[in-house]
């Protein structure tokens, strides 16, 4: 089995594929733990709350195979910090954490900034918090899950590009920039914002569209107890700005503005922040946590966008198809994995993937 990508899906699925026993070779066009992709940086949120019960009982299900993943590395790569959504769309979430029985608090602003005084929210607002919700160490996820792959026999070609894909009837022919050619039963492509002209070279043509978001790093002295991760529903429905505590470093947070980016090719792309995002990121952060300091530091990251913001995970033939972006796909990262090496071995993975197929009509190309 050859995976093409060796961020957070790549990774994940050589892991799952070497330790069924198949012979795997992972290919990445930079090293493993980059950050021109989408799965670099230092942290991600770990939700339950989400707009669908699908994506309620798979975040449960993630959960899971998170803890599997920080026994089998011996790290700890899921730190608790609770989530808090405020807004009418936390309390539309909070109904389908009801539902599925996932631990969740109402609460006022007021109460909200009681509990974390570094945090300063409309006294009014409603505000929903996941206590059991949390944040994930992004990088050193994807290379457990890389150094779990070795381990398991896969072969890792680190700073090697597949330039194209040629799928056979029962085979598939992936070849490199080094004028190598490997012939495999299935290629699992987790190409990130790369992926969609490599997949149109190969016959498959879907809607993948990559955007440059961004990230801005801030501190704030001891805060005690620490913040929770935010997504404010309340400040901005549809780019809500988000908020990631570093578990790893007390007091460091970072603040983006989901989906707030261009369109942008991912070999061509800047990697400068745009100051105007930074500015409204800048205001965000003096407003709610006053306290804090902006550090200078501005990350940019790449979201590869399906125009219904669902995943994809489906096989044509002899290609397994991995685009679990749209921003928000990092905490699925090790359930995934597993969900890509059944279909690479011709089963149906344990849970409902039909919002996920490739066939959708939300995914064609327009
Ligand atoms: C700023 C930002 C914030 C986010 N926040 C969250 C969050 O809080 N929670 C959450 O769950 N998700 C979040 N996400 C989304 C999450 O990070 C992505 O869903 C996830 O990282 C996607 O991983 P991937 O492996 O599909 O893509 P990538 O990490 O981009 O991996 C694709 C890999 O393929 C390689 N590649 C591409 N083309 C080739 C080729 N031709 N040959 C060889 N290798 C190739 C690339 O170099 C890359 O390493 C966020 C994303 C961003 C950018």
């Amino acid at each position: 089995m050859i995976v093409v990508g060796g961020g957070a899906m790549g990774t994940a699925a050589a892991r799952q594929l070497a330790g069924r026993g198949r012979s795997t070779m992972l290919l990445e066009r930079f090293t493993i733990g980059h950050a021109n992709g989408s799965s670099g940086g230092p942290t991600r949120i770990f939700r339950y709350a989400y707009h669908r019960a699908d994506y309620v009982r798979l975040a449960m299900a993630a959960r899971e195979a998170w803890h599997e993943l920080e026994d089998a590395s011996g790290e700890r790569l899921l730190q608790v910090t609770g989530v808090l959504d405020p807004g009418p769309e936390g309390l539309r979430r909070a109904d389908l954490l009801d539902a599925a029985g996932v631990a969740n608090e109402r609460m006022r602003g007021a109460e909200a900034r009681q509990r974390w005084p570094g945090l300063h929210l409309a006294a009014g607002a409603d505000v929903v918090f996941q206590p059991d919700a949390g944040v994930l160490h992004a990088a050193s996820a994807v290379i457990a899950q890389a150094a779990l792959a070795d381990a398991a026999g896969a072969t890792l070609r680190q700073e090697t590009t597949v330039t194209e894909i040629r799928p056979g009837v029962d085979d598939v022919e992936v070849r490199t920039s080094d004028g190598e050619s490997f012939v495999a039963d299935v290629a699992i492509v987790a190409a990130g914002a790369w992926a969609g002209p490599l997949l149109a070279a190969a016959g498959i043509h879907i809607s993948l569209r990559p955007s440059l978001e961004q990230s801005t790093y801030f501190a704030l002295d001891r805060p005690d107890p620490p913040l929770p991760a935010m997504i404010d529903w309340l400040e901005d429905a549809t780019q809500p700005p988000y908020l990631v505590p570093n578990p790893w470093e007390p007091g460091a947070f970072k603040v983006g503005l989901h989906m707030a980016g261009p369109v942008t090719d991912p070999d061509t792309r800047t990697f400068d922040a745009d100051p105007s995002r930074v500015d409204r990121v800048v205001e965000y952060v003096t407003s709610h946590v006053p306290d804090a300091r902006a550090t200078g530091r501005t990350d940019t990251c790449l979201y590869t966008i399906t125009p219904d913001e669902d995943f994809v995970l489906d096989r044509v033939g002899p290609i397994v198809v991995a685009s679990p972006c749209s921003g928000h796909g990092f905490k699925f990262a090790p359930l995934f994995g597993g969900a890509l090496a059944d279909l690479a071995g011709g089963v149906e993975p344990p849970f409902d993937r039909s919002a996920f197929r490739i066939d959708r009509p939300g995914l064609a190309v327009g």
